[in-house]
């Protein structure tokens, strides 16, 4: 929302309300983005207001307050969190939306510093602002940015992050800042978890890494699979490094993660290619990123520069704008989770949005729906959330059908009938009936996928086949299905009859902890399947553990214990297990070695492309280690590829990527996420 008329025409007394009633809003908009990690408003919106404000006080000066939104840094420490005060303040960043404001910029630096401008030209990554301490080398304490001067304790969340070193090879006390940040891939993966879960999602990734961080139980934060790229060096001159540049040298000789996109730019082409180039890229970065940061390369001429109250002279944010398209809204569909959750998807016209054709974007829940408002035929603005998930952000009232009407959510299981009901503090709908179709079919296709029994062939439509005809309606029946039953499905012929019933049958030897995922237990995902596993050795004696002792092993917490103590106390579930006994399916974890992959990792269930040349390792060496990590590695680009590795000279294969808008990322970013793969 711009101002109602130019600023030249506000009186002192108007300026003075407006400024209060923006500082109002902001202030609000600022709680629930830093104190609940959970925005009202998207952040172009906000940024707008800002801008107003800053306005309208560089006109009249006189009304600008201590208080204002303009002189603080934006942060909240909750009070759940013992406080650290940080001894050199975590400043906020100063924000420009154009390339002439770049060039102003870049105007004040020379004038004030009287050389010619050397920039390090950094991605401006899309997470929270970290500060990490260490003593003779050793990590001691870790916090959050805070209000700029206390910041909140976070060490014992940090120290699950893999990315953060807890024992440097030097015996130095340091203090290193940077971004901790949730990969895009780990944000779309918790956001469909909370949405399937009826929890809010996180709006973007910043805020969901946020979330994750500020975290009273250490569990949940290790569960979320942050990462980190540190850029600042407290106090640098100490450890004799002069440049930015040699800032994130040292960084990266120490251990830590640091952002391989950076240069060093001193003319204003330089620095447009390098905003070009990744505003049009941003898409195929495995992270988030919101802007370039522009710092002044000389660690002597920012200690020159120094600070406003709120931001450092030396350095300034190009903001991107928000990607947004306009689409029409055909239908509402109402989709049934594996737990029940039904969720809303706006089924609209194609539209090109951030590098991809969106023809669908996700409503979450009623109340999401309802307070966008949204009704069949209405055209609408969408956006990426997080630069990932496409979403409705609003309505174009002004494009509104006259004969539209409200749209109204269901009352009734879309799949079953049964009547949809909200659970106690969830903002999703429910639909609680357990012999619900939808329920069991996306059960069983949750049984056979991948990550679960791995059974090849059978997915979604086989099962919904399979289920409609009557033959299976639990994972115990897959086991009764004989070549005569496959024989009755659509395109069923002998040699895909053959493929899935060895398929099925291969399946019975997996470890169990695959089983015991496949069930679909509430809160038992992959990983806490292995780790139950890894402890009790097999199902049975999993199911007669006690609470007391399933909670003992490291990150299994209550919430889990709690899911596995309802689900196998059920006698229909006791019934389920002795019918997969009966047909043999295995019940013992066959160990590391059998159940591929060890450890859930970026690159796990990918099919990789490698391309150009690489600097650490062979190509035949990559693969291996790839396809250790449960990775396809291909010889050729295609709508398959989920990943490019891009070497340097990287050729056609990185031109095909790019239109395929394949994720690509460099050997470096390789090497790190290695890396995070321990064991
Ligand atoms: P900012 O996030 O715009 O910039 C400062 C931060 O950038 C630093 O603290 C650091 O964490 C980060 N950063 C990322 N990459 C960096 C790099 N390479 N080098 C240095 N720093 C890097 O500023 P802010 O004060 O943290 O937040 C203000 C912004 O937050 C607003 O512009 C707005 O977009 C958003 N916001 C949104 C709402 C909302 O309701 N949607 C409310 C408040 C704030």
């Amino acid at each position: 929302m711009a101002l109602e008329k130019a600023i030249a025409e506000f009186s002192h007394a108007e300026a003075a309300i407006k400024i209060a009633s923006l500082r109002v809003k902001l202030k609000e908009y600022a709680t629930a983005y830093y104190t609940a990690d959970a925005p009202v408003v998207e952040d172009a919106v906000y940024d707008e207001q800002y801008r107003d404000l800053q306005d309208l006080e560089q006109a009249f000066p006189d009304l600008i307050t201590a208080d204002s939104p303009t002189q603080n840094v934006g942060g909240a420490v909750l009070s759940d969190f013992t406080k650290v005060t940080h001894e050199i303040p975590m400043l906020s960043m100063g924000d420009v939306f154009s390339l002439e404001e770049l060039a102003q910029f870049n105007q004040r630096i020379v004038a004030a510093t009287n050389q010619p401008s050397e920039y390090s030209v950094e991605l401006k990554i899309d997470g929270l602002a970290i500060s990490l301490r260490y003593e003779k080398g050793k990590f001691v304490e870790g916090s959050t940015r805070g209000d700029g001067n206390v910041g909140e304790d976070v060490t014992a969340n940090l120290k699950t992050i893999k990315a953060i070193p807890q024992q440097l090879s030097e015996s130095i006390d340091l203090e290193v800042r940077g971004e901790c940040y949730m990969p895009k891939e780990s944000f779309a993966k918790l956001n469909e978890q909370r949405d399937r879960d009826g929890q809010p999602t996180f709006a973007n990734p910043r805020n969901a890494a946020a979330g994750s961080l500020r975290q009273l139980d250490v569990k949940i934060t290790a569960q979320r699979n942050l990462d980190t790229f540190m850029y600042t060096i407290v106090n640098a001159a100490n450890y004799n490094v002069h440049t930015q540049r040699e800032a994130l040298a040292q960084l990266e000789k120490w251990g830590f993660h640091t952002n391989p996109e950076s240069i060093v730019a001193t003319d204003a082409a330089t620095v447009q290619a390098f905003i070009e180039r990744y505003q049009s890229r941003r898409d195929n970065l495995p992270y988030g990123i919101d802007g370039v940061v522009l710092k002044v390369n000389d660690l002597a001429a920012q200690l020159a520069l120094g600070n406003t109250v709120k931001v450092p002279r030396w350095e300034i944010a190009y903001k991107f704008p928000p990607e947004e398209a306009e689409t029409i809204v055909h239908d509402i569909e109402w989709t049934i989770g594996r737990t029940g959750v039904v969720t809303p998807t706006a089924v609209m016209d194609p539209v090109q949005l951030a590098g991809t054709t969106v023809a669908r974007a996700t409503l979450h829940n009623p109340d999401f729906l309802m307070t966008k408002g949204v009704r069949i035929n209405d055209t609408v603005k969408i956006h990426k959330a997080g630069d990932i998930i496409p979403e409705v952000s609003e309505v174009v009232l002004t494009k509104r059908p006259a004969n539209s009407q409200p749209y109204e959510i269901p009352t009734t299981c879309p799949s079953c009938g049964a009547k949809l009901i909200h659970l106690e503090d969830e903002v999703a709908l429910r639909c609680v009936n357990p012999m619900c179709p939808a329920q069991v079919k996306e059960g069983l296709t949750h049984f056979a996928s991948r990550n679960a029994m791995n059974i090849d062939g059978l997915g979604p439509k086989i099962i919904a086949q399979l289920y409609d005809r009557h033959l299976v309606k639990d994972v115990a029946d897959l086991y009764q299905l004989t070549a005569a039953d496959l024989a009755d499905l659509d395109k069923f012929q002998e040699k895909s009859i053959h493929n899935l019933l060895n398929a099925i049958e291969n399946s019975k030897g997996n470890s169990a902890e695959r089983l015991l995922f496949g069930l679909g237990i509430r809160n038992v995902g992959a990983k806490a399947a292995r780790l139950l596993l890894e402890h009790f050795r097999s199902l049975p004696a999993l199911m007669a553990a006690g609470a007391d002792e399933i909670g003992t092993i490291k990150t299994i917490g209550p919430t889990i214990v709690d899911s596995l103590q309802t689900y196998f106390a059920n006698e229909q579930v006791q019934q389920l297990i002795k019918e997969l006994q009966a047909v043999n399916v295995n019940f013992d974890y066959l160990g590391p070695a059998t159940s591929t992959p060890v450890q859930p990792n970026y690159f796990q269930d990918k099919t990789i492309v490698i391309t150009g040349k690489l600097n650490r390792f062979t190509r035949d060496e990559l693969t291996a280690r790839l396809t250790e990590l449960g990775a396809k590695v291909t010889g050729s680009v295609s709508k398959k590829t989920d990943l490019l590795i891009a070497g340097e000279a990287a050729g056609s294969k990185l031109t095909k990527a790019q239109n395929l808008d394949v994720t690509i990322i460099n050997e470096t970013q390789a090497t790190q996420y290695l890396n995070e793969v321990k064991e």
